[in-house]
């Protein structure tokens, strides 16, 4: 291997026509390479003549990835050209830097392999020596190249919100199969959303959505039809679940609050909170554990009977929650309706909770005739809070939009070249 190619493979540079590398090492700052870029031009780009001649060169700095921790410049004499019969002039041009940058692809590409990482602006900035103009400007280049194409929809979402800048709720919507993100919008009124999905896909785009999986409470039920003339809406069954646990944590908060503190009363409803939370089948029967509160050994199962002993509503309140989470869990429309039936006396918490149900309970039927839930969308929802936290909050949305989609876009660019 030449000199010349032991060099340009340690600076990773794949142009042949750069050539007459020095190093100087004088300066405390940068290290400096020093090289020409030439090559013969034959025809005019502008007349087509074979009049090119040489005509001197012109110098330019260009950033190139450090070397050592050093900061690296490479100082390129470029080759100019002259055409003399239309009088064009041409400078040479070469795969490390484009045009008239003055950063290489190669930083460039660290940079953005950065911005998929869970990395501040700042700290990429100056890993790479550049400021953070530039590591902006990129996301802004990556953020445009990664936007979704508005030309297909998913046949199910996943749509919900988000605290996104500021304190803000936004709106965001994923595929419910492939859990790629679809899109978020700054905000989630009804007519943002709907204005956003008639005017960036046609109606037979939007007649493919047959199934939207949506938080039962959301205001979007109303404007759903009107966008997406298809589809079913699905109760999402976390959701349900969660609803009814949290009616049937309150009403234990409530029974509990019927006793003076430091009574065994309450601390058996204070302490062993998760275990109302667990279905009777599910509490240990046998096994006694220390419960130190009450400075007693029971097993899970008698601690559970002890509170419940204490009141009639609360234990007819834990059953008929608990045979409601089991429909819910199971997908069994039988078992819920079921369930439903047999609610008697139960706290008003979860009477509020079960009319609710019954009001949508289409919903939910659509819900047990598919496995489809808003689970992917707490992971995206996670990753986004750990985007914010990272960035210290981002107060610019559209640099904010940028780098969720370049984060979550990762798994297309790994699988090829970026959607356009
Ligand atoms: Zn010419």
């Amino acid at each position: 291997m030449s000199q010349e190619q032991f060099t340009r493979n340690l600076l990773q540079i794949k142009d042949q026509n750069i050539k007459n590398f020095r190093v100087s090492d004088k300066s405390r700052d940068a290290l400096r390479i020093y090289a020409d870029l030439s090559y013969n031009l034959s025809v005019c780009p502008r007349c087509g003549k074979h009049e090119i001649v040489k005509n001197g060169f012109k110098t330019v700095n260009i950033r190139i990835p450090n070397i050592s921790e050093r900061t690296a410049l490479l100082i390129l004499r470029k080759q100019r050209f002259l055409c003399k019969h239309c009088g064009h002039t041409k400078m040479a041009q070469t795969t490390v830097v484009e045009g008239q940058h003055q950063i290489s692809r190669n930083v460039l590409h660290g940079i953005t392999g950065s911005l998929t990482e869970d990395r501040t602006m700042a700290s990429i900035a100056s890993q790479y020596n550049v400021s953070t103009n530039t590591v902006s400007r990129q996301l802004a280049v990556l953020g445009k190249q990664t936007q979704p194409a508005y030309n297909g929809l998913p046949a199910s979402l996943c749509i919900d919100e988000f605290r996104s800048t500021g304190n803000q709720m936004s709106f965001i919507a994923i595929d419910a199969q492939k859990h790629d993100l679809v899109t978020i919008l700054p905000g989630r009124k009804n007519k943002e959303i709907k204005e956003f999905f008639l005017n960036h896909y046609d109606l037979k785009n939007r007649e493919k959505v047959t199934q939207i999986v949506m938080d039962f409470n959301s205001q979007y039920q109303s404007i759903i039809h009107a966008i997406f003339p298809n589809t079913v809406i699905i109760a999402d069954n976390f959701h349900l679940v969660q609803m009814t646990l949290r009616s049937l944590n309150q009403t234990r908060v409530q029974v509990m609050k019927n006793f003076p503190k430091d009574t065994p009363e309450y601390r058996i409803f204070k302490y062993y909170w998760r275990l109302y939370l667990m279905s009777y089948e599910d509490l240990e029967k046998s096994k006694t554990q220390w419960f130190s509160h009450l400075k007693d050994h029971y097993t899970q199962e008698q601690l559970v009977s002890k509170g419940l002993s204490l009141s009639e509503v609360l234990t007819r309140t834990y059953f008929s929650a608990h045979d409601l989470v089991e429909a819910i869990r199971n997908r069994d429309y039988p078992a819920f309706i079921k369930a439903l039936g047999e609610v008697e006396n139960v706290s008003p918490q979860l009477l509020t909770t079960i009319k609710t149900f019954i009001h949508k309970k289409q919903f939910i039927k659509n819900m047990t005739t598919c496995s489809l839930s808003n689970g992917p969308i707490e992971g995206v929802n996670r990753k986004i809070k750990q985007i914010k936290r990272t960035a210290y909050g981002y107060r610019n949305w559209t640099n904010f939009h940028y780098r969720i989609q370049i984060e979550f876009n990762i798994r297309v660019q790994k699988r090829g070249p970026i959607r356009k």
